[in-house]
């Protein structure tokens, strides 16, 4: 601003500004018994300085009481509390002195999060300078501790302060760096509010269709979370209203502000009441204009919001001059300009110069008037705002007109008009891109759904084929396991058998092994029988096996009743013949003797050595003459194979018999008894001359 332009009067006009702003900061607003919404600011207020009054004398001891990370979160709670009450003085109070003891404990979580809720502060109080410092300390501190969401919210602090200051270029730089920050970091509050700012720098720049392209979006957000959301509302309000579609803009500020009067954000419904009378005045409805612009001016003030107590002013500025009360419109302007150059917030300077300017039109003051604007829009800069340039044109028309320049009114007029053209084409085309941005979003919307739906099908379609699969692997799974299984038997089955194959044969050549060892146990007991039982010269029965073949005997013929007859063979002068031939020689004899004897008995008649050259031979059944005749048989073919077989022995080897026969023994007939009858008939044969036959006597 050039200094010249400002009067003795204009420093007056600021003081009085001044004056009204600080009655707004009292306790009890004049104007705010009309305003529930400001007397309940008022009061909050009013809780906030009695809560503040009580807890200062405790700070000091408060580190000490619950150590220093409890405080730092204490003095957060604190200052999270005056934020509710909006009470941001002494909000700032205790989150500075949060963030102060988080640097000093190396806490750099809590040191964020207190910069960004004073950076909350400096913006809604308007100490943009703050802001921005806060701001880049904080994108230092976010680097240095890694804190993604802090340094997303520093960018999002900073965009707010560059479009605010008019730095269009900066502010989207940063909103775009907060945008890609909150979405990465999946946060839905922040990626709305960088969703939003970006919608108002595409507003301020006049591409409406990307504004409520990005303020769809922030909406789609802040509906399902119902957060911010009447700050949205605004927006859309403002696109309409700046597309002159007066519809649509009454319908979205009707939404905002039944959600502003909902929620109980005391700083959004004084933004977007003080919004609504901007636009009721655009609309030149001036008295509910009015209306509007004190009430949220008495709450603004209440709770000494700066940017919104800069826009009230305006406001009710602009009412005021409508209605023609000129001397009201101006202070109200003054104290407009006042906070703009306070605060360098471009919008309301802007304004209110051009207000100002047409107060002194009005007044009759056309060359202060002109002053004022060349002052104001020398500027190329400000040729970038072309709906102000064109309302800036039009107050030069009439002022040139006003002070007798008809030319320079034409000029004015011309440019006016040519901006207006140029605005209505734009708003035109502007209007149908917004349509067709609409169009766009509502067939991608359509297709996305239909996509969705598709997609759905698909991945139910993957599912039963998935499933499908599934069964068809658990099938082939299960048949591979009873196959395996089967095999496996198989295979056990086949070695089982190998196995007892194996061992069959094995058993088998065990079993013929214990056959033969058998049969050679067997073939060995019964020659070891036989040796037992048997003369090994004669192979006969020996004396014991000859005595229990007998005794058996004569058992049964006494049962059956028949006959049994023993012969006692004795070889005749047998010393002899050892002497004369060698006793082996004599052996020889007695092998061949027994030979013809057994030759010429019954295969049933007992033969067996009784001792030396003594056998005894026992023939059963028949009488004694039988007996007899084999006994003489028996001596007879002895002789004659004697001479046959021992030539040499010249007819000497003979034998003599004596018969015992059992009916002649005494009853109970006795073993010893026939052996000692039979000795005694062969001593007789003996004594009768040798080879003979005698059988003894009863
Ligand atoms: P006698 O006619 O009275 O029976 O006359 P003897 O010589 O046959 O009878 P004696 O009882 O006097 O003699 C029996 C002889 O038989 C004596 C003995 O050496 C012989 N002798 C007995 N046993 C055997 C034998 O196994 N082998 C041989 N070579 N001689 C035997
Ligand atoms: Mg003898
Ligand atoms: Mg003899």
């Amino acid at each position: 601003m050039k200094a010249g332009v400002t009067t003795g009067r204009a420093h007056w006009l600021l003081f009085m500004a001044s004056m009204l702003c600080a009655s707004a900061f009292a306790e009890a607003p004049a104007g705010s018994a009309t305003y529930p919404r400001a007397l309940a600011a008022a009061d909050s207020q009013k809780l906030a300085a009695a809560i503040e009054r009580n807890v200062s004398p405790l700070a000091p001891a408060v580190p000490a009481l619950i150590g220093p990370l409890r405080s730092i979160r204490f003095e957060r709670l604190l200052g999270g509390v005056f934020l509710a009450l909006d009470s941001y003085g002494n909000a700032e109070i205790h989150y500075r002195r949060a963030q102060a003891m988080a640097a000093t404990f190396d806490e750099p979580a809590d040191a964020a999060a207190s910069a960004i809720s004073r950076g909350e502060i400096a913006i809604l109080t308007g100490d943009y300078d703050r802001a921005e410092k806060l701001s880049n300390e904080l994108v230092q501190l976010a680097a240095r501790a890694d804190l993604p969401w802090a340094q997303a919210k520093a960018e999002e602090y900073l965009g707010v302060v560059a479009r605010r200051r008019g730095r269009l270029d900066d502010a989207q730089a940063h909103a775009q760096r907060a945008l890609a920050l909150q979405r990465a970091l999946g946060q839905e509050a922040g990626t709305a509010t960088a969703l939003s700012n970006l919608g108002t720098l595409a507003r301020d720049r006049g591409d409406y269709a990307a504004a409520l392209d990005l303020f769809r979006q922030a909406l789609a957000i802040r509906e399902r979370n119902d957060d911010q959301l009447e700050l949205t509302l605004r927006n859309m309000a403002l696109v309409y209203r700046d597309l002159g579609d007066d519809v649509a803009a009454r319908d979205y500020f009707t939404r905002a502000l039944d959600v502003a009067k909902r929620h109980g954000d005391s700083a959004n419904y004084a933004a977007i009441l003080g919004t609504w009378a901007g636009y009721l005045v655009d609309a030149g409805e001036f008295a509910p204009a009015l209306a509007a612009a004190q009430e949220s001016l008495a709450v603004s003030s209440a709770i000494g919001d700066r940017p919104s107590v800069g826009f009230d002013l305006l406001n009710s500025g602009r009412a005021l001059l409508g209605m023609n009360r000129l001397e009201e419109a101006d202070l109200q302007l003054h104290g407009a300009l006042a906070i703009g150059r306070e605060l360098n917030q471009h919008e309301i300077l802007a304004h209110a110069q051009v207000s100002l300017a047409e107060v002194a039109l009005a007044r009759g003051e056309p060359a202060q008037a002109d002053r004022m604007l060349l002052a104001a829009f020398a500027d190329p800069q400000a040729a970038r705002y072309k709906p102000l340039m064109a309302e800036v044109n039009e107050v030069r028309e009439k002022i040139a007109t006003a002070i007798g320049k008809p030319a320079q009114a034409l000029g004015y007029a011309h440019a006016a008009a040519a901006l207006r053209e140029e605005l209505l084409g734009t708003r035109a085309s502007r209007r149908l891109a917004a349509q067709e941005s609409q169009y766009a979003r509502a067939t991608a919307d359509q297709q996305l759904a239909l996509a969705g739906k598709e997609n759905q099908l698909q991945a139910t379609r993957l599912a039963q084929q998935h499933l499908q699969r599934n069964y068809v692997i658990v099938a082939a799974c299960g048949l591979g396991a009873i196959l395996l299984l089967l095999a496996w038997r198989f295979v056990g089955v086949r070695k089982l058998n190998n196995a007892l194959a194996t061992r069959n044969a094995e058993v088998e050549s065990q079993r013929a092994a214990l056959s033969r060892a058998n049969d050679r146990l067997q073939q060995q007991a019964d020659e070891l029988f036989q040796a037992a039982i048997s003369d090994p010269l004669t192979g006969v029965s020996n004396r014991g096996h000859l005595m229990r073949q007998l005794d058996s005997r004569i058992a049964d013929c006494v049962r059956n009743g028949s006959e049994l007859a023993a012969f006692m063979i004795d070889f005749d002068h047998f010393k002899r013949i050892n002497d004369a031939h060698g006793h082996l020689y004599g052996d020889r004899v007695l092998v061949a003797g027994v030979q013809t004897l057994r030759q010429w008995l019954e295969p049933g008649d007992l033969l067996g050595r009784y001792g030396g050259e003594e056998f005894i031979a026992v023939v059963s059944g028949g009488d004694a003459l039988d007996a007899a005749r084999v006994a003489e048989r028996l001596r007879e073919r002895v002789a004659e194979a004697m001479t046959d077989f021992l030539p040499e022995t010249h007819g000497a080897v003979t034998i003599s018999i004596g018969i015992a026969l059992l009916s002649r023994l005494p009853k109970p007939a006795r073993l010893e008894a026939l052996i000692e009858a039979a000795d005694r008939a062969v001593y007789a044969a003996k004594a009768a001359g040798r080879n003979r036959v005698e059988m003894h006597a009863a």
